[in-house]
């Protein structure tokens, strides 16, 4: 292989990397990706919000994508015991798409890669970046091949998408406490033979098991649905034996779903991940960005994890092209603190929820429709839109909301 110097070396091509990539293609930038797996490969993170329609739109991806046919969503509900709580993203506050898809990640990624490929993006599937050196201003990046053979790469910037890789994060040393501790997961897929008709079959429904941990539904176009829970790593110490014992002993612990999927066997055997959250130091430094898993990960519970990574992948890939041109780059001002603020507000819903005072919220019998509308703006990503008073003053509104709630209750 000829020791080129490429412009921007992206790791990763999940949703971070593909749209990095397919905006640095449309600006005809000088780019490679360095992917470990083979595609298709499983990945979790299925249900999207609206809010990653804007960034796959501008890298170019929404033809593409528009073909695979994979189900439309438009809004999400939430299950409490009887009570039910559901929101419709084109009731939401300000502008922006009111649907996006509910997709399994292997068939989705892939269609991402195919279309960069088609449009002349070089992408090395099978090949691990090992370890990465920085002298003279250029990066070294060793990388690995499936055969185990290894060799250097150089370039000007590294766009790091490795997601749960992390690769900047370990070789610069980056790691720092995560913002929610000692959650776990465990998931699996399932064929649904029968379906039910209209949004029991149709639209993502999270349970809500107890204010700390959930079970989530997501209904797929090819006939597979994914079943998962989440919840603080206490609760799973609750169950013994391997993880499809858990599992299922887990599904007889849900209210509504209890029976739904008694007759299927699951796809394969149920993933469990512990210790989801993860965060970083700082997301820039000199020739660098971290976007999307590898910087930051909160909780899956407002599937907001495809939208970041959206969003840190277009703006990094952005602003590197910007200073690969010659350009200053205020990477504090323009990427860190945009970013810190969409995850701010996200960290407040998330933070709230486990509190459990956004689910007193959520399920209140007598919802204003102005302030749902306000709050679905945030459930579809819209969490820069400083017009909406649920983003501006989020910490604060949703603290008045529930203490008025629980004055309600005393009168
Ligand atoms: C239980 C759970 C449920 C979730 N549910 C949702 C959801 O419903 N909706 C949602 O939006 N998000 C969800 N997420 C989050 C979502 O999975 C991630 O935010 C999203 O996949 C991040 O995309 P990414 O491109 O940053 O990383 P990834 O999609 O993980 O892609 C990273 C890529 O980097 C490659 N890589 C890793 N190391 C190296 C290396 N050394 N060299 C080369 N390549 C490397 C990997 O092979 C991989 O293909 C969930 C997360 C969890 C844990």
């Amino acid at each position: 292989m000829k020791n080129k110097i490429k412009d921007i070396v992206i790791i990763g091509a999940g949703p971070s990397g593909s749209v990095a990539a397919g905006y640095l293609e449309k600006q005809q930038a000088s780019i490679l990706i360095l992917e470990k797996q083979k595609f298709p490969r499983f990945s979790i993170g299925e249900s999207l919000i609206p809010k990653c329609m804007d960034n796959f739109e501008e890298a170019g991806f929404l033809e593409a994508l528009g073909f695979q046919k994979f189900l439309k969503k438009y809004g999400a509900r939430f299950i409490r015991n009887n009570e039910i709580a559901e929101f419709d993203f084109s009731k939401k506050f300000g502008n922006g798409w009111d649907w996006t898809w509910q997709v399994p990640r292997a068939d989705f990624d892939k269609a991402l890669t195919d279309d960069l490929i088609s449009r002349g993006v070089e992408i090395k599937f099978e090949t691990e970046v090992t370890s990465v050196s920085r002298g003279d201003g250029l990066w070294r990046i060793n990388i690995s091949d499936r055969k185990g053979n290894t060799t250097k790469i150089t370039s000007k910037f590294i766009i790091d998408s490795s997601g749960n890789g992390r690769v900047l994060a370990k070789h610069l040393n980056l790691e720092a406490p995560p913002k929610i501790y000692n959650h776990s997961s465990i998931f699996t897929h399932i064929k649904e033979s029968s379906r039910p008709n209209g949004i029991e079959g149709a639209q993502i429904t999270f349970e809500v098991l107890n204010t700390k941990t959930w079970f989530w539904y997501i209904p797929f176009s090819n006939g597979d649905s994914s079943l998962g829970f989440v919840g603080p790593n206490s609760w799973f110490k609750n169950f013994e034996g391997n993880n499809e014992e858990v599992f299922n002993s887990m599904l007889r612990e849900t209210n509504y779903y209890k029976d739904r999927f008694d007759s299927y066997s699951l796809k394969f055997n149920p993933v469990k991940f512990s210790n989801i959250s993860k965060n970083v130091k700082y997301i820039h430094g000199e020739g660098f960005a971290l976007t999307g898993n590898s910087a930051e990960f909160l909780d899956p519970v407002f599937s907001s994890g495809v939208a970041f990574a959206t969003e840190s992948g277009l703006l990094a890939a952005k602003l590197a092209l910007r200073e690969n041109n010659g350009e200053k780059v205020n990477w504090e001002l323009e990427y860190s603190r945009h970013i810190k603020n969409g995850v701010d507000v996200f960290s407040t819903y998330v933070k709230e929820w486990y509190s459990g005072k956004l689910q007193e919220i959520f399920f209140h019998p007598h919802p204003n429709p102005q302030i749902k509308e306000q709050i679905c703006a945030v459930l579809a990503g819209y969490v820069w839109d400083s017009k909406n008073p649920f983003v501006r003053n989020h910490a604060r509104i949703l603290e008045n909301l529930y203490q008025l709630i629980q004055k309600e209750k005393i009168v």
